[in-house]
């Protein structure tokens, strides 16, 4: 482990692609900043110690205030379809690439996130409120205990600077961790630029999709082979992510094309929520009026987004149909993942066509009474031999008796022991997640300056299988008051 940020070793091979592909330039310092948290996690994982999280060269990188030692910072460009409409150029507009770590667990990008102006700004002020920092801080971690792909996030600054959004707020900056901050929007931005679209797909193939490089004569070989590999595993990556979303009840809420990671990462945590009450047409984000990032419209959406990043491809010259036939792959990648998830979640030790109905009159029993999505799931493991308490959670018992009937009489077509059936649920099916309400407290906590709310989550999402003695309000419903509690694009 090394003791000081200064001693890590850093590239920029981001920095190294043609000038067009971003805008070199430095953060705009915060006054008076403060480091509320850093996440020795994530320091781990770029091989930094406990003892550099507590040094002034670390807050000074984090808060933006002096470049990462060895680092060539930047904004990067891209593009993007934002509900749907062609937004056309968009871009870092208030991000900053530091660099790039490498350490023994791998090469991480470093981007501040909230710190000031950039060339693709456009009528931004290249900040972010305290507010949805917290929430980005919290979520990745979140998605990390419940082993979902996702960004990370090493620190979190806080400041004084006002912030207009709907009410004055104060600036902070996130520290976010990845293997490559690329959206689809990226390759979109060179969608009519042949050969600048080439050196993209070169380079994310080079660094992150080796798999994909050498031709396979059984698919074609060449170029061509390339390009379509790599499609290939974007298509798999996002449809394996999303079906992984679905069964947390995660909403991304503004799955715009440049919020979408070539990596297939959750990436952009903005007015994201992990569903309360189970509605499957639920909208998190309060400016979606048209209900597009529904719930249950994140798969098709994820594909759409898929057909934009293909086209985006199709200047390279490749065949449109072969193009056409890697996105076919989606469904099926995501049936498998959702299914091998829903399998897990309901104990069942393989999936069997007649699932299928267990499963959707599972969903329509938790959408027709607006029933907690996870402590419906966790409630399940112990249904079979505590039945009256778990039909007793339902507003309609016997509807709620129906399925259990169901469900009692496909385990008992199974093999699988019910202490193992037990364990496995226990171990799919989170007791704690990211409800708006706990990230509520702790954002009201951090507005004055006490990071403890943030530790308690995080301790508590880092491991939301096991229950903790003590904690039982963090895996309650959500309170009263929680319900008026809106999330919107505003950040
Ligand atoms: P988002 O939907 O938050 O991912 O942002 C869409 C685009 O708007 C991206 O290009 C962002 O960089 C940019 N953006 C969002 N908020 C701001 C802001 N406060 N200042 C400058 N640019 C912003
Ligand atoms: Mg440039
Ligand atoms: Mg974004």
């Amino acid at each position: 482990m090394i003791n000081s940020i200064e001693q890590l070793r850093v590239e920029n091979s981001f920095a190294q692609l043609p000038a067009a592909f971003y805008t070199r330039l430095e953060p705009q310092v915060l006054r008076n900043p403060r480091l509320l948290h850093a996440n020795a996690d994530v320091a781990r994982l770029l091989g930094l110690s406990q003892a550099a999280l507590d040094t002034p060269e670390f807050l000074d990188v984090v808060a933006g205030s002096a470049p990462l030692p060895g680092g060539l910072t930047l904004a990067a460009v891209y593009s993007g379809h934002q509900f749907g409409v062609w937004a056309g150029q968009l871009g870092d507009g208030r991000a900053h690439l530091l660099g790039e770590v490498v350490s023994s667990s791998g090469s991480w990008e470093l981007q501040l996130k909230g710190s000031g102006r950039t060339p693709y700004s456009r009528m931004g002020d290249g900040r972010a409120v305290l507010r949805s920092s917290v929430r980005e801080y919290l979520a990745s971690e979140a998605m990390v205990g419940l082993s979902i792909p996702t960004t990370r996030a090493l620190a979190l600054v806080v400041s004084d600077d006002p912030v207009y959004r709907e009410t004055v707020e104060t600036a902070a900056i996130v520290t976010r961790v990845s293997p490559s901050f690329i959206r689809f929007g990226s390759f979109e931005h060179w969608s009519s630029s042949p050969d600048n679209l080439r050196i993209l797909l070169d380079y994310v193939i080079n660094r992150h999709y080796p798999e994909c490089r050498d031709a396979d004569p059984g698919e074609g070989g060449g170029d061509d082979g390339a390009v379509l590999r790599f499609l290939k595993s974007v298509v798999v990556k996002t449809a394996q992510l999303v079906a992984h979303w679905q069964t947390v009840g995660f909403c991304h809420g503004v799955m715009n094309t440049d919020n979408m990671s070539i990596l297939g990462l959750t990436i952009d945590y903005g007015p994201y929520g992990f569903m309360d009450a189970f509605q499957a047409n639920h909208v998190c984000n309060h400016s979606d009026e048209q209900g597009r990032y529904a719930w249950n419209a994140q798969p098709s959406v994820a594909h759409w987004n898929l057909y934009r990043l293909a086209s985006s491809l199709l200047c390279l010259g490749v065949d449109a149909q072969a193009l056409k036939e890697q996105i076919a792959h989606f469904e099926p990648a995501f049936l498998d993942a959702y299914r091998g998830d829903m399998c897990k979640k309901l104990g069942l030790s393989q999936w069997e066509p007649t699932d299928e109905k267990l499963v959707d009159d599972w969903w329509a029993l938790l959408h027709g009474q607006r029933a907690d999505f996870t402590l419906s799931f966790r409630g399940l493991a112990n249904a079979p031999r505590d039945n009256d308490a778990f039909v007793a959670a339902f507003e309609d018992a016997a509807a709620a008796q129906t399925w259990l009937d169901l469900y009692v009489a496909r385990l008992s077509r199974q093999a699988l022991p019910d202490q193992e059936r037990r364990a496995l649920m226990n171990s799919a099916n989170p007791l704690y997640v990211l409800r708006n309400h706990l990230a509520e407290a702790a954002i009201q906590a951090a507005s004055k300056g006490d990071a403890s709310e943030i530790e308690t989550l995080l301790k508590l999402l880092r491991d939301p299988y096991t229950e903790r003695p003590g904690y039982d309000a963090y895996a309650a419903k959500p309170p009263e008051w929680a319900c008026q509690l809106e999330v919107s694009c505003s950040s």
